[in-house]
This record gives structure tokens, sequence and C-alpha cells, in this order.
């Protein structure tokens, strides 16, 4: 049977969760199931409404299904965890923004991801047995799938206490804490769900609507409050201990057996995040800075084994409950750049073809930020987390964008010839190889004639652009292809610039680096000049990089030893960027002149030089900025 039961009835998109004796928790495909039926509902005009139940009499959900994180996180592969914890969020986020009302029955244990999934609703209905609770600092971790959020917006402290306690709240409390907006009896939850099947109105929740019950947290609040208002742990702490009241003691017992630096942080998340800017992805956005951390620098692991795996209950925290610095808080809550929480829709399937210097590092990077890869190589080579195709057309079945990052226009025609027929209508073709401008508009063409949008995309970059996911894109092809292609520019560069119809990519990289072959001859003659001038090359470059005759070729790739920032030249020439690749590229800048009638007397003699270079010279293998000690060697004859 499956572990989530989703289905129209009536006027209702029903999901009910059925994993019962594992208390609902929650795997990542039953997430990615409820992210599914919701997109499908969302504009679906027989669904009204959404009914969110579960089965069983013990939980709605207890949390999320942890053990393969453990299990991946243990092993050193954080990926995995980062990729759940990504997709749950943009669904509890979906949930609490959705535009049909979504009823959510909470009844039993209602923990950590099970309030991600019913305590983000439009409408959440609790009974006597309903047992609320975010107890995710017992395991190392941090109230997350906007748990923080719910936190944050609790009346007065209240979110400090549940959070760094891990309390359970009954009906009344979850009302008084805004975790829950009505009480309805269970005996009157058939009748209730059947109504709202048949008329798909939540109006009709009023009448089955009982008054909330007392809640003891509400008669506890002003004592809360003031044992919880410190800035740091430490405060909390303090105030907890000189207190000697019920209400402390038992929180005190409480915290002092959850793990210290989750405490802390939550405590600072919640003082960032309460205030009249907090929505939920805002807190999202903030927890998942220390999803992505906490496998690696926090206790979540130690907290997992303790509790789940070896069940000592003895976790071994990193710090002692008095003795957490605000440093490593800080640490956990620092922003991440590129690798943010984005929200973006679920990954897409890419098929990714070529995978050498340039794109085994590109597709890595498409893999961590949660995209589904899959990758051939001819020389069987793979990239960890990738799919392994058998061809070229295995990894581009079914793909939303195939990637081809190939040597050459002629292997690339080959490639697009297989991969083209079997493309779903609409993906797009995206070559980021450097080929000639006439290989990549024949392959937009027959894209075009199959229903497919190609994009000619070469870089700039080299290889420690393409690890470090900040190469330069320049970009031929449709604007409806280059906005489908955006998100994956994102991750693996720094910048797309859409130079024009198909073909456009490829001219500007072969006019960039006919202008960086030419510079670097120049730059080199230069230096060769100054030596025999009896001006010292440190001399030279502290002028000219600054003056007139500056350029990429001087200043950021001193072809000098020792000289300006580190460039191959301080690793003897070891590329970097090759003089063969040089040769080629110059080679596709004269077959372009020529083609269309172009005068290019500078590329065309610094292509004769780079090919005497490599095929004449000791050239080949060695990086084209090694042109410097070509020249010192020689004089004018
Ligand atoms: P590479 O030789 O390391 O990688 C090319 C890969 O393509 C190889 O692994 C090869 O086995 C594979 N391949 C060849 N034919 C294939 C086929 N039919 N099917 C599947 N795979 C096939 O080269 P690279 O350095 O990764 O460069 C790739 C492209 O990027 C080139 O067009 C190059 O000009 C361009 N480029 C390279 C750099 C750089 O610094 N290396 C910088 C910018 C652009």
């Amino acid at each position: 049977m499956s572990d989530i039961d989703i289905r129209n009835q009536g006027r209702a998109g029903r999901i009910t969760l059925n994993r019962p004796k594992a208390l609902n928790a929650l795997t990542y495909a039953m997430c990615l199931a409820v992210e599914e039926a919701l997109d499908r509902w969302r504009d679906d005009p027989a669904i009204d409404l959404v009914l969110l139940d579960a089965e069983g009499d013990r939980a709605f959900c207890a949390g999320g299904d942890i053990a393969e994180m453990y299990a991946t996180g243990s092993a050193g592969d954080f990926d995995y965890g980062r990729r759940f914890w990504r997709d749950e969020y943009r669904l509890n986020a979906k949930l609490a923004e959705y535009p049909k009302p979504i009823v959510s029955f909470l009844h039993g244990f209602v923990m950590g991801g099970g309030v991600g999934l019913g305590g983000h609703c439009s409408h959440r209905i609790v009974c006597d047995d309903t047992r609320i609770a975010m107890p995710e600092c017992g395991i190392g971790f941090v109230p997350d799938v906007g748990g923080s959020y719910l936190l944050a917006r609790a009346p007065g402290r209240l979110g400090e206490y549940l959070g760094l306690t891990a309390a359970r709240m009954g009906p009344g409390d979850a009302i008084h804490a805004g975790f829950a907006d009505a009480y309805v009896p269970r005996d009157g939850w058939e009748a209730l769900k059947q109504a709202l099947v048949e008329t798909g109105d939540v109006t009709g929740l009023d009448a089955a609507m009982a008054p909330a019950p007392d809640s003891p947290l509400a008669a506890q609040q002003a004592q809360i409050d003031a044992l919880f208002a410190g800035e740091a742990l430490r405060d909390v702490l303090n105030a907890l201990r000189s207190d000697g009241g019920d209400v402390a003691a038992q929180a005190l017992a409480a915290m002092s057996r959850n793990a210290p630096l989750s405490m802390a942080v939550t405590l600072e998340m919640l003082h960032r995040l309460r205030g009249p800017s907090l929505n939920i992805r805002k807190a999202l956005e903030m927890e998942y800075r220390v999803s992505h951390r906490i496998m690696e620098h926090g206790d979540f692991l130690e907290g997992i084994r303790a509790a789940i795996i070896d069940k000592d209950k003895s976790p071994k925290w990193r710090h002692d409950l008095d003795n957490v610095p605000a440093v490593d808080v800080s640490r956990m809550l620092m922003p991440l750049g590129k690798l943010s929480l984005s929200f973006k829709e679920r990954g897409m399937k890419i098929g990714f073809i070529g995978l050498g210097n340039m794109g085994a590092p590109m597709a890595a990077n498409l893999i961590k930020a949660g995209h589904e890869v899959s990758g051939f190589d001819v020389a069987g080579v793979t990239v960890e987390g990738a799919a392994q195709a058998a061809s070229a057309g295995e990894a581009a079945r079914g793909a939303d964008i195939v990637i081809t990052m190939l040597p050459n226009g002629a292997i690339l025609r080959a490639v697009a010839a297989e991969v083209i027929p079997v493309m779903p209508p609409g993906a797009v073709l995206l070559d980021c190889s450097t080929v000639d401008v006439e290989s990549a508009r024949a392959v937009a063409e027959q894209a075009d004639a199959a229903g497919l949008a190609a994009l000619d995309a070469p870089v700039s970059g080299g290889i420690g652009g393409a690890a470090a996911g900040t190469l330069t894109f320049m970009v031929g092809g449709s604007e409806a292809a280059f906005a489908k292609a955006q998100p994956l520019f994102d991750v693996m560069g720094q910048k797309a610039v859409h130079c024009g119809p198909a073909g456009n990519g490829q001219a500007a990289k072969i006019c960039n680096n006919m202008i960086l072959g030419v510079t670097m001859i120049a730059t080199c003659e230069a230096f060769a000049l100054a030596d025999k001038l009896g001006l010292s090359r440190q001399a030279m470059f502290d002028v000219v990089s600054t003056s007139s005759g500056y350029s990429w070729s001087l200043n950021a790739y001193c072809p000098a030893p020792g000289i300006g920032p580190k460039s191959p030249a301080d690793n003897d020439y070891k590329p970097g960027f090759a003089s063969e690749l040089m040769v080629k590229d110059l080679g596709l800048a004269q077959q372009a002149a020529e083609a269309a009638d172009a005068d290019t007397p500078m590329g065309a003699q610094a292509l004769a030089l780079y090919r005497q270079f490599v095929e004449e010279e000791d050239g080949k293998g060695r990086d084209f900025s090694a042109m410097l000690p070509r020249f010192e060697k020689r004089g004018r004859s």
C-alpha cells in the first residue's frame, strides 16, 4: 500500500498520509507527491479546496523521515539532506501561500515535519488528543519547516519557550500559540470532511467548531515572557536558575537534554525574525542556512545517532550548556550566497554530454543545486551524484535541458543528431562548447525543425570558473530558451549575456578570444622588448597595468613569472588555457572571418604565430602565455 493516498473526491483534492506504523513520518517521496498534487490542483476548476489528513490513531505526522539523512550524512554526503530540505521547505511555503483553502486535520502527534505539512494550512483543525511540538533542539537541529515562523509569531516569548524546551501543546495551547485555528471534537471530523468534500465550501467549518479548550500555556504566559526574554541562551539560563518556580524548573530540565548550540541558534533566529517584515519565506531562508551546515558543523548527526540509531539517549553535544560562543551561533546563520534557499521549482531533468575538464565540474554544480543529472561521456568518465547513461541518447531522453560540453563542432553535430530525435517537445539543447558559428547555427536549425530550442552558450572562465560556478556565458538563441536556461546559468556562472540569435554566442566567444590571443602576444613581445631595453619587469607591469596598454592578458594573467597576480607563468606555464586551444579558437575566428568577408590581419597573424609555436616549437601542452619565454630567446632575425 502506498505511503500517501492522493485523490480527487467531490469538490476536494484529498491527501491522506498512510504510514501509520511509522507515525506517518514524512519521506522525501511523500513531500514531492504532495507538491505535485498541489501544483495540479491549483488551476483545476473542479477542485475548490484541499483536505489533508492521516491514517492511524496515534499521529497526523510525527516528523520528517530522517533515517536516510543520517545514512547519507554520516557517510559524508550532505547533499541528499540539503536537497530534501530545500524541496521540503519549498513545499512548506507553497502550503502557506496556496490560493485555495487547505484544511488540515491534526490529530495525535504533530511534530517537526508534521507541523511543516499541517501547520501552515489556511484552516488547521485540532482535537482532544492533538499534541503539537517542535522538538528539533533535542536532536541537535533547530525548529525548521517554517516552524521558526510560527514560533516567532507566537504571543510574547512563547516561541522561545516552545522552541527551546520542545514542550508539547494540546488543542487549547496550539490555538493560543497560533499553531492551529479551530477545535472540532474528533467525533465530528468525518461529518465535517464529508461536508467539505460535497460542498467545497469551508464556511461549513463554523458550524462544526466548538469553543477551544483551556490553554495551560496562556495561564503561564506572563511567567514565560519574563523567563525567556533574555538576549542569549546564557541570559535565559540565568533567569530560569534564579527563579526556582515549577515552570522554570521544568523548562530547565527539558533544556538540559537538548543541544546547547541548537538552542542558542534557535533563540537568535527568533530574535532576528520577529518584526514587521516577517513572512514564511524569510523564516525558511534563515532555517536553511542552518540546515545547510548542521550535519557538517552542528550536532544533528550525533543527535539522531543517540535518539534513533543507537537509542542510548546520551548525545555528546559539541558545547556545554553554559558555553556556546556567540561566534559559533553567528557562523550557523551566515548568509549562504549562491547556495541560499531560492524557492525555485524542483530541479530540472538535465542530460549532460561531455564530462571532461569543464563539463564534469559544471555538472557537479548542477547536482549540488538540486538538479537531476544524467551524464554521458565517450571516455566512460562520470560525476558523483549523476546517473551514468550508456549513450548520449539515453542521457537526453525525457530531459528538460540537454547540455553539451564537447571538443569541437564536428562532434557537436554528431551528438546533436543523436539527441534531438529523443528530446521531448519544448526541451532546450544548450551547447557550452567552443565551436564554429556554422555548426552552432546548423544544430539550432535542426533543433528548431524538431520543435526544440537550441542555445549556443560558450563560456569564459576556464576550469577554475567551472569549478567555482563563476563562468561567463555568451549566449545565442531565442529569448524564451534563454529564459528557460537562466536558472542553470545562475548555478554554473556569474553572468550570462544574451547576444542575439543562434550562433551569436559563438561569435562573441570567437571575437573575445581573438582579442585575447592578440593582446597576449603583444604583451609578451613588450615584456621581451622591455628586458632588452633594461626596463625591469616589475616597473613595466606597474606602469602598463595602469596605463593605456593595460589588458586582461597583462593585468589578470600576467605572462611574466613573479609579477602581478598568480598565473600559469608562476607554475612553469602549465595550462591554464593551453596554446593548442588558442590555436583552435583563433582558427575558428579566421574561419568565421573568411565566411563573413571580414579583414582580420592581427587575428590571422596571431593564428600563424600560435600555430608555429604549437606545431614547430615547444608550445604544445604549455599555457598560451608561454609566448613570453619564446620571445625572450629570440632576436630580430
Ligand atoms: P575535454 O577534452 O577535457 O572534455 C571534452 C569531453 O568530451 C571529453 O571528456 C571527451 O571524452 C568527451 N567527448 C568527446 N566526444 C564525445 C562524444 N561523442 N560523446 C560524449 N562525450 C564526448 O575539454 P574541456 O577542457 O572540458 O573543454 C570542453 C569545451 O569547452 C571545448 O569546446 C573547449 O574549447 C571549451 N572551453 C574550454 C576551456 C578550458 O579552459 N578548458 C575554457 C573555455 C571553453
